[in-house]
């Protein structure tokens, strides 16, 4: 078993500590997240560990053996392999050439291609990696490339390999493939140091979790004991997490009913009914279906069979205008390009769902349209200086607040939010899950779709569970933990 270890790493620039005192430990056969919000340090630890720079203060030390590397290329010979986020191979050359690149194997003067490409083979196969050693990169994907990187840097039997961000340009099939490589990698006597911000992989993939803030290490955590929770609480210190508050009520009343609603190749057979009040979430990974089922109940998608009931009425061919009349609202998960109107005005953001009840005849009427916005800026604790002021002008979240705002000027019975806390700071998000507690007690119901799976269970009464187009499950968030309801997204069971 091998161990890395920092002891009491400073990294300071003009103005700024970047590492403060950082002492903390990995072991090989295991994969260590390194997480923080922006500017935490976790960018400053991995460069210190690669040799791009070096530390102000401090040791490091492998087996036990203080190291010093005087540039990457020495880091590297000293057994630390960094994959970062920008791929570093040669398009022009061929997968063998780039693993092999400045170690090709020689015949007198001359490379040895025969032995070269069957070296790669050798190193492609041992990793399982399905691609040809004489391929050029320039025709492979991100993907296919991120993984020759893996085989280059494993290639050299490191010590120690750190994944800077790895999945951040991965579609999801892929991100699984990753993950299922990095676990054979386990197998192999290497610590893994894994940097991300996709908080809800850790549970698929990391078994520690490093947490910096500030600089500062703020601790390691198992990932088995661990909660979204706690490793909220250890990134942003101060914020507090709440989860659904115990008065909100789920009446009898059925709101909304859908009977087997089909759209071919979204999704399938889906029926459901919600409640008065009730929220209720949607969980399933990219490309489960969850967005297309949410538009097509709107209207603004079509489908192909199925039956939607509101407070028991059908809809026939339902259409944005006849949901919304219906008591239907939508609040997208692309909020810059379908939710607001980026060159309005934060005033008629918040108006433009509502104008057939603003105007009177084919006439606004300003001090009615005034009166829509404030209320909502009021209720909904907006941050803005006037207005009139361009909705660009606003931070993230208020910009969703605005998107919510608009849909609760047309008094609905039901809200559904897609990804509604996509791209909005850890404090706006649970200011968005408060309105939607708000709107419960209200006896508003909600659907919400989150990719974070972890806001569902904190936020949500009930959750159907979507794979593939159909709803394969549901659970009630006090009795699965993550971790299950991750793996029932992906096709797992529950245990
Ligand atoms: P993270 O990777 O967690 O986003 P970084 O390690 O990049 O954080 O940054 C930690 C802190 O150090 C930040 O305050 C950042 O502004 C500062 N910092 C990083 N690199 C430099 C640099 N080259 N010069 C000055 N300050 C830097």
């Amino acid at each position: 078993m091998s161990v890395l270890e920092t002891r009491n790493i400073v990294k300071t620039y003009p103005g700024t500590i970047a590492l403060n005192d950082v002492s903390v430990s990995f072991e090989s056969g295991k994969v260590h997240a390194l997480v923080g919000k922006n500017g935490s340090g976790k960018s400053t630890l991995v460069k210190i560990f690669s040799g791009a720079i070096e530390p102000t203060r401090g040791e490091i030390l492998i087996d036990g053996v203080r190291m010093n590397f005087s540039d990457p290329r020495d880091a590297f010979a000293k057994g630390i392999a960094t994959v970062y986020q920008e791929l570093s191979l040669v398009p022009g050359l061929t997968v063998a050439e780039n693993i092999l690149i400045g170690r090709l194997p020689m015949r007198g003067r001359f490379v040895d291609w025969k032995k070269t490409f069957a070296i790669a083979d050798e190193l492609l196969k041992e990793m399982n990696v399905d691609i040809p050693p004489d391929e050029v990169v320039y025709n492979l994907s991100v993907w296919q490339c991120q993984m020759v990187e893996i085989v280059k840097a494993m290639s050299f039997r490191p010590k120690v390999l750190q994944l800077d961000e790895p999945t951040s340009a991965l579609a999801q099939h892929e991100i699984q493939a990753l993950f299922k490589m990095i676990r054979e990698l386990k197998k192999k006597d290497v610590v893994i140091i894994y940097v991300t911000h996709r908080l809800h992989e850790l549970w698929q993939i990391a078994d520690t979790c490093t947490v910096l803030r500030d600089g500062c290490l703020i601790g390691t955590i198992p990932m088995q004991e661990a909660t979204h929770k706690d490793i909220i609480k250890m990134m942003f210190g101060d914020v507090e997490i709440h989860t659904r508050p115990h008065d909100l009520k789920v009446e009898d009343d059925v709101v909304l009913e859908v009977k087997d609603l089909t759209r071919k190749n979204k999704f399938e057979n889906i029926s459901f009914r919600l409640k008065k009040g009730e929220i209720l979430g949607i969980a399933g990974m990219l490309g489960s279906g969850r967005t297309e089922l949410l538009k097509s109940i709107f209207g603004a998608d079509p489908f192909d069979s199925g039956e939607i009931y509101i407070n028991g009425q059908r809809i026939f061919s339902p259409s944005p205008v006849k949901m919304k009349k219906a008591g239907l609202a939508l609040t997208s998960e692309d909020r810059k390009h379908e939710g607001l109107n980026q060159i309005a005005s934060i005033k008629d953001n918040l108006c433009i769902a509502s104008l057939d009840l603003i105007a009177k005849g084919a006439f606004i009427q300003k001090h009615r349209e005034n009166e829509f916005a404030q209320r909502q800026v009021n209720e909904l604790n907006i941050k803005v200086s006037d207005i009139r002021d361009s909705v660009s002008s606003l931070s993230g979240g208020n910009q969703q607040k605005v998107v919510v705002g608009n849909w609760l000027n047309t008094n609905p019975k039901v809200i559904f939010f897609d990804e509604p806390s996509r791209g909005i700071d850890v404090k706006a998000k649970q200011q968005i899950f408060q309105i939607i507690w708000e709107q419960s007690r209200k006896g508003v119901s909600s659907i919400m779709v989150s990719s974070e799976l972890e806001e569902l269970l904190e936020v949500c009464h009930r959750i159907l569970i979507m794979r593939e187009g159909r709803i394969v499950g549901e659970i009630k968030p006090e009795e699965v933990k993550i971790e299950e309801l991750y793996s029932l997204c992906m096709g797992g069971e529950k245990n």
